[in-house]
């Protein structure tokens, strides 16, 4: 949490825009960590066979519903998120009473979702019916259940090649990553998965969604001097991913890294770039 707090003053301090959204996160961070430290997770069994087999046919391991998750801590966890969200602004703020609103009327089950680990169409669709704002509802329910994910996907991790997947989605989960890294001194690429945190390797010239090896129509752009965050665009699928620098900034919160280059997000989507994975931060 030091590393993340010294990260956000830097941060804040070049781009003080980002202030009110950086002090939000930085809260929603605590209380995940909080919570981190007392989870219950039930170990998760993987047979050889199946593990073999599954990598050799390039499926992940794992679907989102069978991460195992401490309902009752990620229950808590929603409770501190939505007091959290109440004093962000006067937007986040009323969302959070109609949440709360439907919850005490049964609209919304968490558990059940919890459960399924946050299915992303099923939360969609109570967002539409109980015309909430659905980027911030799942936020608040993945960030719920975020620390008993981490967990399962720390045990797992032990039994994953990280550097032998080279495939566009993540070897434990089966999700599109929702940034690229560079890292060690070689500049190795590393996807990180947009659900499970997990990190795994892939070629440093190829577009992640569609697999082009294109050089030709591979391209990047940077922030203006700022050349530790750039964003790799493709030109055969129109989709593009931000491409983080380690080897420079060394070790940071990833969520972080993403929410505090929303500029380049927008410059992107100008473009006519589009993001597979959306940002809850924005209005698209
Ligand atoms: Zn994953
Ligand atoms: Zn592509």
């Amino acid at each position: 949490m030091e590393t993340l707090r010294k990260r956000i003053q830097q941060i804040k301090k070049k781009r003080p825009g980002y202030k009110e959204m950086l002090d939000f996160y930085q809260r929603v961070r605590e209380e995940q960590e909080k919570v981190r430290t007392s989870l219950t997770i039930e170990p998760i069994q993987l047979k050889k066979e199946w593990k073999a087999l599954l990598a050799k046919e390039g499926f992940p391991l794992l679907e989102r519903k069978d991460f195992p998750i401490d309902i009752e801590a990620s229950l808590s966890l929603f409770k501190s998120l939505c007091q959290i969200g109440k004093e962000a602004n006067p937007h986040m703020a009323e969302q959070v009473r109609k949440i709360e609103q439907a919850m005490s009327e049964k609209k919304i089950d968490l558990s059940t979702l919890f459960k399924e680990g946050g299915n992303e169409q099923r939360v969609e669709g109570i967002a539409k019916e109980l015309g909430l704002d659905k980027k911030i509802l799942l936020f608040f329910i993945h960030s719920s259940l975020k620390p008993s994910i981490q967990t399962g996907v720390e045990q797992l991790s032990r039994e994953i090649e990280t550097e032998t997947w080279m495939k566009g989605h993540c070897p434990i989960c089966g999700s599109l990553p929702s940034l690229s890294l560079l890292k060690e001194e070689v500049g190795k690429r590393f996807l990180l998965c947009s659900h499970c945190g997990y990190q795994w390797r892939i070629d440093r010239m190829i577009c992640p969604f569609c697999n082009n090896r294109d050089q030709e129509s591979l391209q990047f752009f940077y922030a203006e001097e700022e050349k530790t965050h750039r964003v790799d665009l493709c030109d055969k699928c129109h989709q593009y991913i931000k491409t983080i620098d380690l080897r420079t900034i060394g070790e940071t919160d990833f969520p972080l890294e993403d929410l505090a280059t929303l500029h380049l997000d927008i410059v992107a989507s100008k473009k006519g770039y589009k993001r597979p994975v959306p940002t809850p931060w924005t209005g698209e």
